[in-house]
């Protein structure tokens, strides 16, 4: 994590600078940077191009002058933690006694007086730092019977020969390379700022920036690259960030409405009889939170504007009798609907649920995945092809099949798909689908606003009545029988387990393995009197399916499992989770492993094994998980550890190349600029907006437009 390395809280967390350019910068500087070819190359490397780019890129964190002491004044403070300047002498590097680390030391002296400075495993620096050099130093300082020693935490160069000479205060750090130094860099972006910055135009309207008291684009950058306070950069980033903000939403408020002209829907109306007698047979009440979802959808389905809506619900929150209501509307008026899920597990599974609520109203389903027998599947589609109203459920299968009537589309799990999977499905010359959304995954509406801008958002942040709320615990290796034998007490109560097994870095096939391994080892040792089953990806589907049909029907008491068993599992009698090696997951995927249990009437728990030891952020999103139950607060805690980009995964990362922005901490700020984006839009747009939207988001409308 890059913050990490950062010496002053709060600062560095402000500027998340992004290396991975896509697009032009809106407006941007397009003077090319000159100089030996050497450097040209260095620079492109890290993704700047021109004069321009340079000053686009916000330094990720500050060294703090105005904190530092004289050498004797800092032996004398008896502070701990302490920042000096001076210069160094030569270098000497020497083993430890623990094995492959190195520590290198020189002297530091200033008028004052002098001390030891010493680098854990910072080899390069020998090369790169020669007696004399100026620098400053941060770190721990112990004074003791040697003389004074500080161990560093961060330094910088204060006088890099080809760098600027830095004077008090705040000194920007930039994301240098092995190629080019932080000083070099600092002196390239501090003449780039004196030459361009008279020239920097700004985008955002006048109105908008008085209303919101912001500052120019350019006062906001050179403030942002030469702050006199850590405020002073606060103000400078948040303005930049705003920018950032309005020119995303503004071109997915704008892809949005394009793509409504474009294509049309067939309104359907209000809800008639069979929808009724759906809701009658529903064997619950709709949540509050389930029904304003459904009066959502019910209002985009009268309109002939094609719906494109996210359903976001937490695992177990009921999403599926929303869905199945929308589909029901679909045969309602005599056209076709289909679900299409990610898995088969989780395809048969809604099969499963709509055998159950919806056949009975007389509505035909056809199930359509890999594992249906090539006659039946074909049987099937002719059915489709032949413009038969029905509800069509499966896997990616479905993407193979001409549906000549589609008016609701449910897409389970979105994030699985790529955005052309699902574009195919919903494609066709004549009217398009109505499309609904689904993720179990929590997405911080924030981030749900800026990956998904284009589509609406409906929330459901309730669960259903009776839950009772999963018992989490974390247990450490000298605990694990304990653990087993708890289990068994469980099983002989009447409940089922299940066991997730370690994460195999991207290798299924070790770890499909590894879980047939820990599922004969429970079975012969510390759950042998139970009947213990194994589930994984890499068996045959049907064997699969079979073992988990088992299970649902309560014929295995333990389900040793890869995480096949994420998504989606419905199996109420189950209230026992066990996950091994938790600290290595990511906390929307133990999350949503936690959610298979908790399903029925039974007090659950979810019990995380944990190596001996984790890492400081495996330790964290542990006890998150024993603190947070509820999804969107857990997707908050991810949005502050990670970051935005690695929430969505590879298909949807570029979406969120934020500069800036912190969706996180700038909550509030994309509120703003959504609503001013809306109105902007509304009120008959802005050019120079627009333009510099272009400019920034251009390669993301495409790829939505493609899509
Ligand atoms: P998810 O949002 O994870 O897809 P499901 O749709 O599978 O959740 O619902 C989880 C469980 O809750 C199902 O067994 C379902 O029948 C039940 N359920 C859904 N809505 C309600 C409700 N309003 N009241 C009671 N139980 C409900
Ligand atoms: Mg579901």
């Amino acid at each position: 994590m890059r913050h990490v390395l950062a010496p002053f809280p709060g600062v560095d967390e402000l500027a998340a600078p992004s290396r991975l350019r896509t697009a032009p910068r809106p407006f941007a500087l397009g003077q090319p940077i000159t100089g030996p070819a050497k450097r040209v190359a260095a620079l492109r490397a890290l993704g700047v191009e021109t004069r321009g780019d340079l000053i686009d890129e916000l330094p990720f964190r500050f060294e703090d002058l105005t904190a530092q002491q004289t050498i004797a004044e800092a032996i004398l403070s008896g502070e701990d933690e302490v920042t000096v300047i001076g210069r160094i002498g030569s270098i000497t590097e020497r083993p430890t006694r623990r094995r492959g680390l190195r520590i290198l030391q020189t002297r530091l002296s200033d008028d004052t007086g002098e001390l030891a400075l010493t680098w854990f495993n910072q080899r390069h620096l020998a090369r790169t730092l020669e007696p004399g050099t100026r620098l400053v130093a941060r770190g721990a300082l112990k004074v003791g019977a040697r003389g004074a020693e500080l161990t560093v935490r961060s330094h910088e160069v204060l006088d890099d020969p080809d760098g600027v000479q830095v004077g008090p205060g705040l000194i920007p750090v930039y994301h240098a390379s092995s190629q080019i130094s932080t000083g070099v860099l600092r002196g390239l972006v501090a003449e780039a700022l004196t030459d361009l910055i008279d020239g920097v135009p700004d985008p955002v309207p006048v109105d908008l920036r008085l209303r919101h008291r912001l500052p120019l684009r350019r006062d906001a950058l050179k403030a942002g690259h030469q702050p006199r306070t850590r405020n002073a950069f606060q103000s400078a980033r948040r303005r930049l960030a705003y920018e950032e903000l309005l020119l995303l939403q503004l071109a997915l408020l704008r892809h949005r409405r394009e793509a409504d002209d474009r294509a049309g829907a067939i309104a359907l109306g209000s809800p008639g009889e069979l929808s009724t007698a759906y809701r009658a047979a529903l064997p619950f009440e709709l949540t509050g939170a389930q029904a304003r979802a459904l009066e959502s959808i019910e209002r985009d389905l009268d309109s002939d504007q094609p719906m494109q809506r996210l359903l976001e619900g937490d695992v177990g929150s009921g999403k599926t009798a929303v869905a199945f209501a929308a589909l029901v509307r679909a045969v309602e008026a005599g056209g076709q609907g289909a679900l299409m899920a990610p898995t088969e597990v989780l395809a048969l599974q809604h099969l499963r649920g709509a055998e159950r609520l919806l056949e009975p109203l007389g509505i035909e389903i056809a199930y359509l995945s890999g594992d249906v027998p090539e006659k039946e599947r074909r049987a099937r589609r002719a059915r489709i092809a032949a413009g038969q109203p029905l509800i069509a459920i499966g896997t990616h299968a479905l993407l193979h099949t001409e549906f000549p009537d589609l008016r609701v589309l449910v897409v389970d799990e979105q994030h699985r798909f790529g955005v052309a999977q699902r574009a195919k499905l919903a494609k066709s010359d004549g009217p398009v689908p109505h499309v609904l959304h689904m993720t179990a995954t929590p997405i911080p509406r924030s981030l749900a606003l800026t990956a998904f801008g284009d589509l609406d958002l409906s929330v459901i942040d309730e669960l259903p009545p009776g839950r009772k709320e999963i018992k989490t615990s974390v247990v450490p290796e000298a605990k694990r029988e304990d653990g087993y034998r708890w289990i068994v007490e469980q099983v002989h109560a009447g409940r089922q387990a299940y066991v997730v097994c370690a994460l195999v870095e991207e290798n299924p096939e070790v770890e499909a393995r590894a879980a047939e391994e820990e599922a004969a080892r429970l079975a012969t040792g510390p759950l042998k009197d139970l009947h213990v089953a194994c589930a994984h990806g890499q068996m045959p589907a049907a064997d699969r399916q079979r073992v988990m049909a088992d299970f649902a029907a309560g014929k295995i008491d333990v389900l040793v499992a890869t995480t096949v068993i994420e998504v989606g599992v419905d199996v109420p009698n189950a209230s026992v989770m066990v996950v091994e090696d938790a600290d290595r997951f990511g906390l929307a995927q133990l999350h949503q492993l936690r959610g298979r249990v908790g399903r029925g009437q039974e007090q659950s728990y979810c019990l995380l094994y944990s190596s001996a030891e984790p890492t400081p952020e495996g330790r964290t999103r542990l006890d998150a998980l024993v603190k947070h139950t509820s999804g969107f607060a857990l997707a908050e805690i991810d949005l502050e550890m990670r970051g935005e980009g690695r929430l969505l995964g590879e298909a949807q990362s570029g979406r969120t190349d934020l500069r800036y922005a912190r969706l996180h901490s700038d909550r509030r700020l994309l509120d703003r600029a959504r609503d001013d984006a809306a109105r902007l839009l509304r009120e008959g747009g802005d050019a120079i907006l627009e333009q510099a939207a272009d400019e920034r988001f251009g390669e993301l409308i495409a790829a939505l437009r493609r899509a």
